[in-house]
Formats: structure tokens, C-alpha cells, sequence
């Protein structure tokens, strides 16, 4: 019935013909899907696949939830639209919410793409600094690998070359530091030896530029689609002390990391700092409706309305924080209250980790790291030196778990040869049998790569154990 009678072979003409995709379909062509039911989707052949990345990090509750639906079709049928001059019930309740999941004390502007959430953070740390008459303070760091968006601005705060390189000039001001990439230690240190210097860099970088001409820095709690990078334990603190030293304010990008994904309510909780601005967008929704929001500590906006900000805040965002959406994220953020789903997020990703690291001594495996319910397991050619798998490798391990009906990720940095991190990032419905059944998969498809530098790879060799 989800078909409507259309022919799998015309759709595929027509997409072919008439469809410009964000990303290049799969050589194959792309899935034609057709409904989805909490991890799993279904294909016009009805064929069943196992979402293990969440459609792009962000089904976090599951597909086919008819409770969202409801709400978003009362929302319609009350008052499908607002003018952004007035307000409604949805969107009042929403940035209440918001700032309670927060910790309280912030004030949250909507729009309805990460991107724009993070353009929308740049525009208010900017004139933000106007207002309070440190105008020369416009420079944004962020981190080599990082993600941040497509637009202008949030694609120069991205810092991975090949993203940017066709449509340059983007937006000014933008630097980028060495990520807190312990696997391949921009700084050449090990465990023993770091000094956390991918954190003091901060400290360097805003001396050598002018702190005086530093708004912020902008990061992840932990880089998810640069390759799941997680930082020490102690970095988000000592950036925040550092920005706090020179005056800079700290962005947070939870638009992957917040509500649960982490298996705390947003990432940077993990991690005892509170950021001036949060940015979300993704799992606000569940990916239900088209949303994100820009969250400014109380403080900071008090300093901006009261110099006058607010009468010249020139920001417009037509359908953002519309009703209908907000209307969808506070279901979302209700069934993730009522069935506990952070939590559950939580045990299921320490179930994940554990799974995963029976992975570990495999001779493709060179590093696993996790953070919540979402994992990235890097693949090298050769442990020693952890030169990174072709993309030949990883097509071959993503099409062998697709041809057993799990759906993978693949992530790190578009720099050819550096998108070798497998991740997965389930719905928390997932069940803890479907983790293991996730990883034994992985290890059957790891288990088919050919062999290399004379070591026999299989599941025969005992790698498993
Ligand atoms: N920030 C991060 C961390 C992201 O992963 C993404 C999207 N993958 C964005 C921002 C941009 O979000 P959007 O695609 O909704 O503009």
C-alpha cells in the first residue's frame, strides 16, 4: 500500500531524471523508501533494513510513530502558521523546555536547519559584542574535521578542506585548531605523554591573533560526522577556561550529540561545562519535522536587549520555530521523557561498547570509540601505521552489512582516503539483542575483507576472542 502503485523501475527514471540529491546517490542508485517502523525501514521491494545510523543521526525515538503524526496533524488543523511577530502555545512551551533541558537559564531563538542555527549563533555572538562595545571581537575557532553546516558561515567553520573548496569565498573570520584526536595525536603524544595541548592551543592561537579580536569558539562536544572523535575527559573545561580568560564565548554544536544521544541530555553534560550559546537541530524533532534552535545563556541576552540589541537584531527566519514543528518537538521531547529514553540510550550504548570491543584485535580494527549510544570504529590497513582503509574496504563492509539488512554509517574526513570511520548511531528503541546482532554482523562483514600483509583475516583465526 505505501507504494500508491507506483512502479520501483518509473520512480527510479524519474529520480534519475528530475531529483538533484544533496549527497551522490550510491552507485547502485538509492534505496526508494517507503515507511519505516522504529529501526527498520522498508524499500519499495519490501525489502527490511536495519537503521543503525539513525537516517542521518537523527530518528532518535524511530520511525512510524503515530503520536507525532497526531500531533502534528492537530497542530495543522488549529493553526498551521504564525507570523515569527506573534507567538503560540507550541512554541512558548517548547523554549521552556528547551532551557529546563538545558539546566535552565536560557533564551532560545528557532529556526529549522543546523546550519542556520549555528549562522543564527555567529549573528548574535557578533553583534553581541557590538552591543556591549567590543566590535572588533567577529573571529570564530573551531576544529579541523569538525562539521557545522552548509551555509556560508557554518560551512568556513567546518574544517574539512574538500567541503569548502568549490565555493570559496565563504564567510570571514573563521580558524580552525588541531582536533583532540588521541588516535592520530595532532601534537605526536601518547597517553602518558599529552598534555592536553589540542585544548592550550586555544589559549596560543587566541594570543597570536588578538584576543581582543576573538567572538568565540564553536565546537562539538565530541566530532560525530568528522569521525567520531572524542575528546580527553577534561578538554571542553579547560577550552571554556580558556575562553572565559579572553573573553570569547563558547558555542556548543549539539545539533548530534543533544537529547540523548549522548546518554546524557546533551553532550557537553558529559563533560561539567555550561556553554554560552547551544546550538540543536536533528533530534529535536526526532527528524519528524524541520527544526533547530539557537540557545542563548540569560545573561548574555539580558546584556544584548538592554544595550538596545533587540531593536536592531537584524535576523528573519520565516518558517522557523513555526507551530507545527514545535508542536512535534515537544511530543518528541515528551515520549523521550515518559519512556526514559536518555537513560535507556545510555545502557544501550555501554551494551554497544562492550560488544564492540570484542572487535578490537581485529587486524582491520585500529581504534573503537564511543561516546553514549553512538559509536565510530576506525579502519586502518595496517595497525602500525594506521594507514587509514581504502574507500574500497570500507564500500565492501558497508555493502556486505547491507546485504544483510543493516544499514551503517561512514564517517571522518573528506580528504580522500580519510572517510574510514564505521559509525552507528541507532534509534534509542533499539533492543540490546539488536546491538548484538549489529555487531556480529559488523564482525561477518569485517570477517569477508581480503587478506592483508600475509595475516589470514576470518572468523576461523580467533580474532573474535
Ligand atoms: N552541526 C552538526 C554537528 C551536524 O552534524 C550538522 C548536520 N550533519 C549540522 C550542524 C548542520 O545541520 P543541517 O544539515 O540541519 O543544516
Amino acid at each position: 500500500a505505501a507504494t500508491q502503485g507506483h512502479s520501483k523501475q518509473r520512480m527510479l527514471e524519474k529520480d534519475r531524471k528530475y531529483v538533484w540529491h544533496h549527497m551522490s546517490p550510491h552507485n547502485e542508485g538509492p534505496m526508494i523508501i517507503v515507511s519505516g517502523e522504529g529501526c527498520w525501514l522498508t524499500d519499495m521491494d519490501g525489502n527490511r533494513y536495519y537503521d543503525a545510523i539513525s537516517g542521518l543521526w537523527c530518528v532518535n525515538i524511530g520511525y512510524g510513530r503515530k503520536e507525532m503524526a497526531k500531533a502534528a496533524a492537530e497542530q495543522m488543523d488549529n493553526v498551521a502558521y504564525v507570523p515569527m511577530t506573534q507567538a503560540h502555545i507550541p512554541g512558548i512551551e517548547l523554549a521552556e523546555r528547551i532551557s529546563e533541558w538545558l539546566g535552565g537559564g536560557y533564551r532560545i531563538l528557532f529556526s529549522n536547519s543546523g546550519s542556520e542555527a549555528n549562522e543564527a549563533a555567529f549573528k548574535i555572538a557578533r553583534q553581541y559584542f557590538n552591543q556591549i562595545g567590543q566590535p572588533e571581537r567577529h573571529k570564530f575557532i573551531s576544529r579541523h574535521r569538525a562539521y557545522h553546516g552548509s551555509s556560508m558561515g557554518a560551512l568556513a567553520a567546518t574544517g574539512q578542506a574538500q567541503r569548502k573548496m568549490r565555493y570559496e569565498p565563504l564567510g570571514t573570520g573563521f580558524l580552525h585548531v588541531p582536533p583532540p584526536y588521541c588516535y592520530r595525536c595532532p601534537f605526536g603524544q601518547n597517553k602518558d605523554s599529552c598534555r592536553m595541548e589540542c585544548a592550550e592551543i586555544y589559549d596560543q592561537v587566541m594570543e597570536w591573533e588578538g584576543a581582543q579580536t576573538v567572538a568565540g569558539v564553536i565546537l562539538e562536544p565530541v566530532i560525530t560526522g568528522g569521525g567520531m572523535i572524542v575528546p580527553p575527559q577534561d578538554y571542553m573545561k579547560r577550552v571554556k577556561e580558556i575562553c572565559d580568560k579572553h573573553g570569547a564565548l563558547l558555542i556548543v554544536d549539539e545539533v548530534i550529540c543533544g537529547y540523548g544521544r549522548s546518554g546524557r541530555r546533551f553532550g557537553h553534560h558529559n563533560f561539567g561545562v555550561q556553554p554560552d550559546i547551544v546550538t540543536m537541530a536533528k533530534g529535536l524533532t526526532s527528524a519528524y519535522s524541520p527544526l533547530s534552535a539557537t540557545a542563548v545563556r540569560e545573561d548574555l541576552y539580558d546584556a544584548f536587549r538592554l544595550s538596545g540589541g533587540l531593536d536592531h537584531f537584524r535576523h528573519i527566519n520565516t518558517f522557523g520555530g513555526n507551530p507545527v514543528s514545535c508542536a512535534v518537538a515537544n511530543k518528541n521531547l515528551e515520549i523521550i521523557e515518559r519512556e526514559r529514553l536518555v537513560d535507556h540510550a545510555s545502557e544501550l550504548g555501554r551494551r554497544l561498547r562492550d560488544r564492540l570491543m570484542s572487535l578490537a584485535s581485529h587486524p582491520y580494527v585500529g581504534d573503537i570509540r564511543t561516546f553514549g549510544f553512538a559509536a565510530g570504529i576506525e579502519l586502518v590497513e595496517d595497525k602500525e601505521t594506521k594507514k587509514p582503509a581504502s574507500s574500497d574496504l570500507i564500500a565492501k563492509v558497508m555493502t556486505a552489512c547491507k546485504q544483510r539488512g543493516l544499514l551503517i554509517g561512514k564517517n571522518g574526513d573528506t580528504t580522500p582516503g580519510y572517510a574510514n570511520v564505521l559509525t552507528l548511531a541507532p534509534p534509542f528503541v533499539a533492543a540490546f539483542e539488536e546491538v548484538d546482532w549489529m555487531v556480529s554482523t559488523l564482525a561477518i562483514a569485517l570477517s569477508m575483507l581480503p587478506l592483508y600483509d600475509g595475516k589470514e583475516v576470518g572468523l576461523t583465526n580467533g580474532w573474535r576472542e
